[in-house]
């Protein structure tokens, strides 16, 4: 007879702790049974019961393509008839490296012009949430003098790592090992993988439990991030002017999307470039999550003030669904690893040819026209649970940067980790419970993202759109407690 969920989930308890590889897919902030996958295809997936599930995970982020994209399976084969890893360098390895380094690219003006696309400065200028942030934010620092603004090709050089907690953590022992100083700035509810220094007031899963860091972590270790409200130049130059001296790097999601999407104020990138560079400090890009799935170059490339990070990392999206990641940023700065200089790291699965077939397959299937019609589909179903809360009476901002969006329980666009955590998250869970019920499967933490992918045709955008105002009701009738 088949397991159900249930039974799954009561025999993983005894196997693992939580029943879980992972702690948010426990599923304990919805108060509900995980479900317990088997397959999936294009925009759905199915779990042991054979009930099947319109995805808005994918995979947490690397399924843009959708589920098993058949040109993704078949690179994957071939790769594994030729040999599951060799611990040795490999052409394809170079190949992924050098299409990262193409693909993050900043279009000039003049290129956008000719493609016809409208001047994104205003376009972001028309964004009412995004307005509204930046009025009440953002004091724009001038201009520095000689700062650059034609880092257009940031990526010249790139190492492929595993996941994106290895990007970061390397990116930032880069930068300790680049500028000599120890410090590193961090931002409340933003979430970078789970090494120790990173997990101080993260979101993502620490979020979703509630948790202000982690036990286990060294008090000399925690000591070494200094973290501080996002979207405050104020809080960013107050930091620089007590300890600049000390601080090695800036961290930041370039548009953060684990504490649900809070979008950068206007020019809050290109300022933390400016104050880490007057400083002698360095500004790592997190784009893990937005990598190659908000644009063809991330949020990099469509950042509406043009700026100069010194690291970029990645993940998700660059592994088509196995696990790679990869961090780039100059070669001045990049062969400072090992075995050209003497920031060491290492790894026995790094660039693994499975993985990076998986993520050059990935990579040349999202052109324009993929783009376009996640973007679409974002924008249709994105409106719909706007307007089903709406008409609900269900008090919400819907906050979106470019593809990405959540619901905030919130009057006022959620700015930072405090706004969110003010919002009402009670409303999520039955909001969640009742998607679920009716077939459509939503991130289980009302902190993360919506993941929509290429494969979100009119049929499953359909149910989604379908299921939306009941789950509103839902929502509306959610009591605190
Ligand atoms: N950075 C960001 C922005 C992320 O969203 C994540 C994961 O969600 C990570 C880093 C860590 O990546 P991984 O889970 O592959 O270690």
């Amino acid at each position: 007879m088949t397991a159900t969920n249930a039974q799954e989930f009561a025999r993983a308890q005894g196997a693992m702790p939580g029943g879980v590889s992972s702690p948010v897919r426990a599923f304990g902030s919805v108060h509900e049974t995980p479900r317990f996958f088997v397959s999936a295809s294009g925009p759905y997936v199915t779990d042991v019961e054979g009930r099947e599930y319109v995805d808005l995970v994918g995979s947490w982020g690397p399924a843009i393509l959708g589920h098993a994209h058949p040109a993704v399976v078949k690179a994957v084969q071939d790769a594994a008839a030729r040999g599951l890893g060799f611990g040795a360098s490999t052409p394809g390895e170079t190949e992924l490296a050098e299409l990262i380094a193409a693909r993050v690219v900043r279009p000039s003006a003049v290129e956008r012009a000719s493609a016809g696309e409208r001047d994104e400065t205003s376009r972001t200028d028309e964004n009412p949430q995004l307005q509204s942030v930046s009025s009440r934010l953002i004091a724009l620092p001038e201009p520095v003098e000689g700062r650059s603004t034609t880092g257009t090709h940031p990526v010249e050089r790139v190492r492929l790592v595993s996941t994106g907690t290895e990007a970061t953590m390397t990116a930032i022992r880069l930068a300790r090992g680049a500028t000599g100083r120890d410090l590193v700035v961090k931002f409340a509810g933003h979430y970078h993988g789970h090494s120790d220094g990173l997990l101080a007031e993260a979101g993502s899963g620490v979020a979703t439990l509630a948790m202000p860091g982690s036990a286990g972590v060294p008090a000399a270790i925690a000591a070494q991030t200094l973290v501080i409200p996002y979207n405050d130049v104020d809080a960013v130059r107050e930091v620089f002017s007590a300890r600049g001296h000390q601080i090695a790097a800036i961290i930041v999601e370039a548009a953060p999307a684990n504490m649900g999407i809070v979008p950068p104020a206007h020019g809050f990138n290109a300022a933390l470039a400016d104050i880490a560079h007057e400083h002698g400090a360095l500004l790592i890009l997190d784009e893990v999550l937005t990598g190659f799935r908000v644009g063809a170059a991330g949020w990099y490339g469509i950042d509406p003030v043009p700026f100069s990070p010194d690291l970029i990392t990645f993940g998700k999206v660059v592994g088509g669904g196995l696990p790679l990641a990869a961090l780039g940023g100059p070669a001045a700065l990049m062969e400072l690893l090992a075995p050209l200089g003497p920031v060491y790291q290492a790894g026995t699965l790094s660039g693994n040819p499975l993985a990076v077939a998986a993520g050059r397959t990935t990579l040349d299937h999202l052109d324009a026209d993929a783009y376009a019609r996640i973007d679409a589909a974002a924008t249709t179903i994105a409106d719909a649970a706007a307007s089903a809360l709406a008409d609900a009476g269900v008090t919400h901002v819907l906050q979106r940067s470019g593809n990405l969006f959540s619901i905030q329980f919130a009057a006022e666009p959620p700015v930072d980790y405090d706004t969110v955590r003010a919002q009402e998250a009670f409303r999520y869970p039955p909001f969640f419970r009742a998607m679920l019920e009716q077939g459509v499967s939503l991130p289980p933490s009302v902190f993360e993202a919506w993941f929509v992918s290429a494969a979100h045709d009119d049929a499953a955008v359909g149910r989604i759109v379908e299921a939306l105002p009941a789950a509103a009701r839902a929502a509306a009738e959610a009591r605190p407690g």
